[in-house]
């Protein structure tokens, strides 16, 4: 299979690219950078899709990036680089001569409503409550090509744990030194999914005809992690403790009261779909899951 990946080369992107290519797929990125295997966003737009038969979009400022001020300048870059993207990629799609099977994107599971006692599955209500919710409303909108014959697939991730980037690799150095612990109470639930599982699901969504809609994407076990949870078990995998707990109010100083929702308030979400579509996960329970990110 030829598949296009927009933001191929970050920290999903490259992940997902191995595996693809592990399987003998084609990759091309749709990137701001040239490059080998690689096209513009301008390119994209100018000459429409490369000949394919899938489309995947993961490109987006990182939310979570501490030397970035919370400002409206960022704030418009954060839904342009999502949403542009998307209504770029899904433009393209919908102009194709041959259109591409199947158009994914992951989007997240900020769409969901933070709450230490609901738990969520794909058809749960959500997305017109605060900043994120919104984004991800309006991130999935422009991923819609009304009429095409081309199969659309949303994931929505939860926090990807990784070795390359990501929630961890800010985090390990902290943990390494004996100073980890949770986030405010730490008691917020913690959504979380092993890259791996991530790249397996959008994978499994290329390849199998008969998936199309909403997938989450987070372990099974997800749901029973809090943060403080996660922590403990983050300072297990490593050998040290996880005593130092950050409070809520140094989280805020460093993100600002927008972005400190994610880290101060979570979800508890169930991959109830993407079972049902016959995806097994690689790693369903978050001790071994770390255990391999940290090894
Ligand atoms: P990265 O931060 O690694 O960024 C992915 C790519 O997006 C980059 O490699 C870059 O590609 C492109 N990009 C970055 N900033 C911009 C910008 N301002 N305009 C256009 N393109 C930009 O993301 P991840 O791989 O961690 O995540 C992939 C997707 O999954 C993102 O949309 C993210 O929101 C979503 N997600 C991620 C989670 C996580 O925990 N990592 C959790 C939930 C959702 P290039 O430099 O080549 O242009």
């Amino acid at each position: 299979m030829r598949v296009v990946v927009g933001g191929g080369t970050g920290f999903v992107g490259r992940a997902l690219t191995q595996l693809l290519r592990s399987r003998g797929h084609q990759v091309t990125h749709v990137s701001r950078r040239g490059g080998k295997d690689r096209i513009s966003w301008e390119e994209l737009s100018r000459s429409g899709l490369p000949l394919c038969d899938a489309v995947v979009n993961l490109a987006g400022e990182n939310v979570l990036n501490p030397l970035r001020r919370w400002s409206d300048a960022f704030c418009r870059e954060v839904i342009s680089s999502r949403v542009e993207t998307t209504k770029t990629l899904a433009k393209a799609i919908a102009a194709a001569e041959q259109p591409p099977r199947a158009w994914v994107l992951v989007t997240g599971v900020g769409y969901y409503r933070p709450s230490p006692t609901a738990e969520y599955t794909e058809d749960s209500p959500g997305g017109d409550f605060d900043f994120f919710s919104r984004l991800v409303s309006s991130w999935e909108a422009a991923a819609l090509i009304p009429g095409s014959p081309t199969r659309g697939v949303v994931v929505r991730s939860g926090v990807v744990l990784g070795r390359d980037g990501g929630a961890i690799a800010q985090m390990l150095l902290p943990f390494r030194l004996g100073l980890g612990g949770p986030m405010g109470s730490g008691l917020q639930p913690f959504p979380w999914i092993h890259i791996q599982d991530l790249s397996g699901i959008v994978c499994h969504a290329l390849e199998k005809e008969s998936v199309q809609g909403i997938l989450n994407g987070v372990a099974p076990s997800s749901p029973g992690t809090s943060n403080g949870s996660f922590a403990r078990e983050l300072a297990a995998a490593l050998g040290r403790p996880a005593l130092v707990p950050v409070p809520g109010w140094a989280v805020r100083a460093v993100f600002g009261a927008e972005r400190a929702v994610m880290l101060l308030e979570g979800q508890r979400v169930l991959p109830k779909r993407t079972l049902e579509t016959g995806y097994h996960f690689i790693f369903p329970e978050l001790p071994a899951a770390l255990r391999d990110i940290v090894a």
